[in-house]
C-alpha cells in the first residue's frame, strides 16, 4: 500500500520484492502496526517523507532463515555525529526512519538493517508484538523520562497509553487517564488496565508527571496545571497542534516540560526484555493490509481500543 503524495489515500500496488543491501535483512511481513505518526505523514504534517513511500514502522517480520524480528521507527543512524557519539542516537542528525525515509511494513515484503532490528520476545504472537515496536517503545521512553513519578497522568488513551499503563502499574505507580469528553469506552478501557481514575477533566488529585500522547496542544497547559511542584510533562508525539499561551505560574515551581523524540536501540532492548515480565498484554484489532486506508480512518476517528495491526 503506497503513499504517492501527502493528502491522498494509499494506493494498492505491485512492487518488485525489495533487495536487501549489505547488513540488511529481507523480511516477509507477518504484521505491521498502525501508528498515529502514519497519519501525520499522510496528512503532510511531517514534511519530508520519501515519496512514493510504503508506510509502517511496527513490523513483525520473518527472516529468510526463519527468525522473527521486529523493525521499529529508528531505521539507521550515522554512528558519528555528536548525538550518536554520546548515546543519543535517537537525535542523530542523519537518522533515517522506517516508513518515512525508508520503505516500511504496509507490504508483504520489507528490508531492514539488521543492526536496528530486535528479536521478538517469545510469548507474543505476531499481532500482539507489533504494537510493542512503537507504541510500546516510545511509551516506555516517555515513561522513563518522567522519572520516579508515583502519580502518573496519561493524556490520550490510545495504543501507547494502553501499554504504558500496564508497565506503570507493574512498577507500582498510580495511573490517571485523561480522555476526550464523553469517551466512556476509553475510560472503561483505561480502568480495566489499572487506571484508578479515568475521565475528561482534571484528575482528582495532583500528579507527579504527565505523559501527553494525544497530538493536541491544549493538553500541554492542562497537564502542567495538573502536575505539582517539581513535576514533569512529557510530550510523546512527533507532531502536535500549536500549544496555546499559558501563564508562567503553570511552569513555575521547577516544573519541566519536554518532548520525547524517537528511540534508541537501548530503549528497545530494555523494553522488549521488560514486556514479557510485566507481562504486557496488547489489545489489537486486525485489518487486512489492502484495507489500510480504513485502518487509518478508524485511527483518525479514535475508534480503537488498543492498537490497529495490518496483516498481509
Ligand atoms: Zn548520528
Ligand atoms: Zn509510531
Amino acid at each position: 500500500m503506497v503513499l504517492e503524495r501527502a493528502g491522498a489515500p494509499l494506493v494498492a500496488a505491485d512492487l518488485p520484492r525489495p533487495e536487501p543491501g549489505p547488513s540488511e535483512l529481507l523480511l516477509r511481513v507477518r504484521a505491521c502496526g498502525v501508528c498515529r505518526t502514519d497519519l501525520h505523514i499522510v496528512d503532510g504534517e511531517l514534511a519530508q517523507p520519501k515519496l512514493p513511500l510504503v508506510l509502517g514502522h511496527q513490523i513483525v517480520g520473518e527472516t529468510e532463515d526463519g527468525r522473527r524480528v521486529g523493525v521499529p521507527w529508528l531505521g539507521w543512524t550515522c554512528g558519528a555525529c555528536r548525538f550518536c557519539a554520546s548515546g543519543r542516537e535517537n537525535l542523530c542528525d542523519r537518522a533515517r526512519f522506517t516508513g518515512y525515509d525508508l520503505d516500511g511494513g504496509y507490504a508483504e515484503w520489507a528490508v531492514a538493517d539488521e543492526r536496528y532490528c530486535f528479536p521478538v520476545p517469545d510469548g507474543f504472537g505476531d499481532l500482539e508484538a507489533a504494537p510493542l515496536l512503537c507504541a510500546g517503545l516510545i511509551g516506555y521512553r516517555a515513561l522513563r523520562l518522567a522519572g520516579e513519578a508515583e502519580r502518573l497522568g496519561l493524556y490520550g488513551f490510545g495504543a501507547a497509553a494502553h501499554i504504558v499503563a500496564q508497565v506503570a502499574r507493574w512498577q507500582g505507580r498510580r495511573v490517571f487517564a485523561v480522555t476526550r469528553a464523553g469517551d466512556e469506552q476509553a475510560q472503561a478501557f483505561a480502568r480495566s488496565l489499572g487506571a484508578e481514575w479515568a475521565g475528561a477533566g482534571p484528575p482528582p488529585e495532583e500528579l507527579d508527571a504527565a505523559l501527553v500522547f494525544a497530538p493536541v496542544g491544549e493538553l500541554v497547559p492542562a497537564a502542567l496545571a495538573a502536575v505539582g511542584k517539581g513535576g514533569t510533562v512529557v510530550c510523546a508525539g512527533i507532531h502536535m497542534s500549536a500549544i496555546p499561551a499559558f501563564p508562567y505560574d503553570r511552569l513555575w515551581g521547577e516544573r519541566t516540560l519536554r518532548s520525547v523524540a524517537n528511540l534508541t536501540r537501548r530503549d528497545g532492548e530494555e523494553f522488549l526484555a521488560l514486556a514479557p515480565r510485566v507481562p504486557v498484554r496488547t489489545h489489537v484489532e486486525t485489518v487486512p493490509l489492502e484495507r489500510a486506508n480504513e485502518a487509518l480512518a478508524t485511527l483518525r476517528a479514535g475508534d480503537v481500543r488498543g492498537a490497529l495491526v495490518l496483516v498481509p
